[in-house]
């Protein structure tokens, strides 16, 4: 704070309108702060942006239900953030956590673009406000945000706990943690970190496999944290928690939606603290289908009688390549 009075040269509560007008007002330019006197506003809209990611394109799927932001950063670099209006009125923002992933998971187009760079506090916390901001102009506002865009948030851990801080502020943007869930695709040491925060932030994981052949055929990661070690994480979790851990499960026709594959993951699972998400495959240049509407519901009603929850997600946003990083693929094919 001292530094940014000294080199602004403005008075302490400069400040604080500003992080205000930011951060709860959703303002987007100093030129919208109009607590500012007009030359303040213009002489800091000349140096610097209020906002560090610059929309690049947008696109809404056909049902209006869905509308998938694609940003430029400081650097160039391009990250996406998507708005779901689901039916029933909850209102969620799914942002990234880095530009890129390094993780290479096989269905994902994130994985298959390559890791750039690790966002910052700032980059992450400004997709939530732009995605706010939009809801907000629609006359609604946002009830859930997902760690669920490119990149992998325990592999950026201090930024995202960072920008979690921001979003919970009570006297800035103050989403409850409650309504904030951060997906890993099982970076152990991050589960353990999260463990200990004491924040009632929800975690997923993205599981995919009931069983290491084939998870580490479709997650290389997993050769790294095995399953056995990945759940000896999550039980810890539960255990220090007592909150309840959902899993994401992709349904990749043939290849891991099999009765079989149903059994073991109810095996791997069981008790009432794990919850199952079903998610339909959003296809990408590589060579997975989609399990058929039939086959997931054999799936869960397997989960179901093993004592597993779970729930079947519905896609959003196929028409527009809503899923993670085939935003950035499209638009760098059509230039
Ligand atoms: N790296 C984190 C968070 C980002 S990915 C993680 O792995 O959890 C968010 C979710 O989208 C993950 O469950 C991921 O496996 C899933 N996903 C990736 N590509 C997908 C696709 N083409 N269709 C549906 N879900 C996809």
């Amino acid at each position: 704070m001292e530094a940014l009075t000294e080199a602004l040269a403005v008075r302490r509560f400069r400040l604080a309108q500003i992080y205000r007008a930011a951060a709860k007002e959703l303002r987007q330019t100093f030129s919208e702060v109009t607590v500012l006197p007009v030359a303040m506003r213009t002489a800091f809209g000349e140096r610097m942006r209020l906002a560090s990611v610059e929309l690049a394109h947008e696109a809404t799927s056909g049902d209006g239900q869905t509308t998938k932001f694609l940003f430029t950063l400081a650097d160039g670099k391009k990250i996406e953030a998507v708005l779901m209006r689901h039916k029933g009125g909850r209102i969620t923002a799914c942002i990234s956590s880095q530009a890129g992933c390094a993780l290479k998971c096989d269905f994902c187009a994130t994985g298959q673009g390559g890791f750039f760079r690790h966002l910052t506090s700032l980059e992450i916390f400004d997709q939530a406000v732009f995605v706010a901001r939009r809801a907000r102009d629609e006359g609604t506002s946002l009830t859930n945000l997902v760690f669920m865009g490119m990149g992998e948030p325990f592999l950026n851990y201090d930024a995202v706990m960072d920008a979690i801080a921001l979003l919970n502020d009570g006297d800035g943007f103050n989403l409850g943690a409650r309504h904030i869930t951060v997906s890993t695709a099982g970076v152990v040491p991050g589960i353990d970190r999260f463990r200990g925060e004491g924040v009632q932030v929800n975690l997923a994981i993205s599981l995919h496999a009931p069983d290491d052949a084939l998870r580490e055929k479709i997650m290389p990661i997993n050769r790294k944290w095995p399953i056995r070690v990945l759940m000896k994480a999550v039980r810890e979790y539960i255990a220090a928690t007592n909150r309840k851990v959902f899993y994401e499960y992709l349904m990749l026709s043939g290849v891991n939606d099999r009765p079989v594959d149903a059994r073991q993951l109810a095996d791997l699972l069981g008790g009432p603290l794990h919850h199952v998400n079903l998610i339909p495959y959003n296809a990408t240049d590589a060579p997975y289908g989609s399990s058929s509407p039939a086959d997931m519901r054999k799936f869960q009603d397997l989960l179901r009688e093993r004592g597993v929850p779970s729930t079947i997600r519905h896609t959003m946003g196929s028409d527009i390549a809503a899923a993670c990083g085939q935003l950035r693929v499209d638009r760098a094919r059509s230039g």
